[in-house]
């Protein structure tokens, strides 16, 4: 199947899943994860009506951007070392992996030296696994307050990772825990946050993130294939 064809598919999959939700399907975007991907594919993508993507790797990234004359958006949605985020800055959208304050604070810095402001997502780690990025839930507040006193970041929203499990439904309640801090975050009106963005879902559990409330889905392999 082309990337064309696989792209179809997976637009049809997240209506479905947003219409079997009772939700609008226009509330959930979809991020192309095309990281390990030439430049090439993100063209076809693109060609094929998708305009957002979503990659991991700084030096890959950039090298890509290169690569890409077409108008995309793009989103870091990787692990980002404090000393790289000089690399991005203007380049992305939205960073959905701010997990610690000082991150925060050098992608503020790095973004008012070009007069603008960055959209970041604070990444918490729902499931305590010590391989996973992200802070803990309960972190997860004082770090939007934290975040949302710096000058040059909008803090707009939550992302997780769950952890992998074979049986798609198994991820839920993970993505219950985050819409829940979610929620409790935005209920406390933190002054200059708009909580409106919850990323999760991958390709092998989109459908019970957006059962629970996903506006973001990051989904690579469905879309592009197996990664090398
Ligand atoms: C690679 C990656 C994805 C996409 O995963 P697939 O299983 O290929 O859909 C989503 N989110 C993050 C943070 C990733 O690193």
């Amino acid at each position: 199947m082309s990337i064309a064809e696989r792209l179809e598919g997976v637009r049809q999959e997240i209506r479905m899943a947003a219409v079997k939700a009772g939700r609008n399907p226009d509330e959930v975007r979809l991020v192309a994860v095309s990281k390990t991907r030439p430049g090439a594919d993100v063209i076809q993508a693109f060609r094929a009506g998708q305009t957002l993507f979503g990659e991991n790797y700084v030096q890959e990234f950039t090298a890509k951007t290169a690569e890409v004359p077409d108008p995309v958006e793009w989103h870091f949605i990787g692990h980002l070392q404090s000393n790289k985020v000089k690399y991005i800055a203007g380049l992305v959208n939205m960073i959905h992996s701010v997990d610690r304050l000082s991150l925060a604070e050098e992608i503020s810095r790095q973004w008012g030296r070009i007069n603008e402001t960055c959209n970041i997502l604070v990444q918490v780690n729902v499931s305590g696994e010590t391989t996973k990025s992200g802070t803990t839930s309960e972190d997860a507040i004082n770090l939007v307050r934290a975040a949302s006193l710096l000058p040059n970041i909008r803090v707009a929203g939550l992302m997780t990772m769950p952890p992998f499990f074979d049986d798609p439904t198994a991820a839920r309640p993970y993505f219950a825990e985050l819409k829940r801090l979610f929620t409790m975050i935005a209920a406390e009106e933190i002054p200059g946050v708009e909580m409106k963005e919850l990323s999760m879902g991958m390709s092998g559990d989109f459908e019970a993130a957006i059962q629970e409330g996903a506006t973001l889905v990051r989904i690579g392999t469905a879309i592009f294939g197996e990664r090398g």
